[in-house]
């Protein structure tokens, strides 16, 4: 199968012209007096990864189970491929939804997992073999065409379900926590598998989940929810570079977050008083004025370290009170002279040049494009 080009390539969601594969709108989910989806609004786009990120309890589920029919809006509508889900049963949807357990049979083999649901569907037996062998393909079972689940380890057992849920062409896949039950490494190389199935299929993909590195390596976009609520939508990037809320900076990587008031408005910069480090220098912020209150998160790995005092602006001086090794890089947290930690970042190849240590006299230093100004 022909990769071509996916939503990944071309950004449907950056074109306001173009139409989306899912269009939710102002969805709710009350259990009795509990709202777990709280008028969540939300455009999908064909082709597209998208991921569903958040924390436990936040209706990440439940919006999911709400687009595969498992579950009935209190309110609100989702249109799929520009049909009114409202009064379409789960079966009947152009959706297949994976489950976190793989619910795969025990008593069959592979093969026979795979192949039931379009044996029930009434297929012919030899057209669905040579489907269920272009899926085993796919996911690089082949080998294991015969064995029953219990002779699989984890991940075979996650591509058989991701086979199964497949083999009958979902236009929309439905994933929950798909790799949940994956050990870190096979977890990492199972997402790039999942990304190349994906492309190859040009299925769009919803994927619960509540590992942001997940998150930030499967998706075209990532929508994160909080209290049933989406706070944000973009692309992984912007998330990262520039999150919507403190909770987004919070959730998504380190951060380091200084609560202020904004002091100085000026059209090249714009300055922030805080108690915790003083003051520090940012790019204007359209629509902020002096006196408001803010607070500006900084990515530790934007803080640049030395031995030696810089010059400039955003400077901030303390000793080195914690360093852990993390191979490629590592994290240092620095003890400032006023008594507040900064955590820092820094790659290991700088630590050639320049070593840094505990207890060492530091300088940190930052540029006015590196703080994020947060208003909620
Ligand atoms: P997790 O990652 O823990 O699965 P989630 O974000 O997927 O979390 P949901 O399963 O969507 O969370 O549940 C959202 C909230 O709704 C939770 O507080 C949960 O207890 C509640 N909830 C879910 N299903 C029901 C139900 N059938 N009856 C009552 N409350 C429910």
């Amino acid at each position: 199968m022909a990769h071509s080009a996916t939503a990944a390539d071309t950004k449907p969601w950056r074109d306001p012209a173009a139409k989306p594969f899912i269009k939710i709108r102002n969805i709710t989910k009350k259990f009795g007096d509990f709202t777990a989806v709280d008028n969540v609004s939300l455009d999908i786009f064909k082709g597209e990864l998208f991921c569903l990120l958040g924390g436990s309890g936040c209706g990440k589920s439940t919006l999911l189970r709400m687009m595969s029919g498992f579950e009935t809006p209190t309110s609100g509508t989702i249109e799929i491929d520009g049909q009114d889900m409202a009064r379409v049963s789960p079966y009947n949807r152009p959706t297949n939804m994976m489950f976190q357990s793989y619910a795969l049979f025990p008593h069959m083999s592979v093969e026979k997992n795979i192949a039931y649901g379009l044996l029930r569907q009434g297929m012919a037996k030899p057209q669905a073999m040579v489907k269920v062998a272009e899926m085993l393909k796919l996911v690089k079972l082949e080998k294991f065409a015969s064995r029953k689940p219990h002779q699989l380890s984890g991940g075979q057992k996650q591509r058989v379900a991701l086979a199964r849920s497949l083999v009958k062409q979902p236009k929309l896949l439905l994933l929950d926590e798909p790799l949940g039950a994956l050990d870190k490494k096979l977890r990492e190389e199972t997402q790039f598998e999942l990304i190349n199935i994906q492309e190859t299929l040009g299925v769009t993909f919803i994927v619960v989940t509540h590992d942001q590195e997940e998150a930030m390596t499967l998706s075209t976009r990532i929508g994160v929810m909080n209290e049933g609520i989406i706070t944000q939508i973009g692309e992984p990037t912007e998330i990262y570079e520039r999150p919507a809320t403190r909770f987004v900076a919070d959730f998504i990587g380190s951060v380091n977050l200084f609560e202020g008031t904004v002091d100085m408005a000026a059209p090249d910069a714009m300055r922030v008083k805080t108690d915790s480090v003083g003051p520090i220098l940012v790019n204007p912020v359209p629509g902020l004025t002096q006196g408001q209150k803010v607070t500006v998160a900084l990515r530790p790995e934007k803080i640049t370290l030395s031995r030696t005092q810089p010059s400039g602006n955003n400077i901030l001086h303390g000793m080195v009170e914690d360093v852990a090794y993390m191979g490629n890089l590592s994290i240092y947290r620095v003890r400032l002279d006023n008594g507040n930690l900064l955590k820092v970042t820094r790659s290991n190849r700088l630590a050639e040049q320049e070593p840094i240590s505990w207890d060492q006299e530091i300088w940190g230093q930052w540029s006015n494009a590196a703080g994020v100004v947060l208003t909620s």
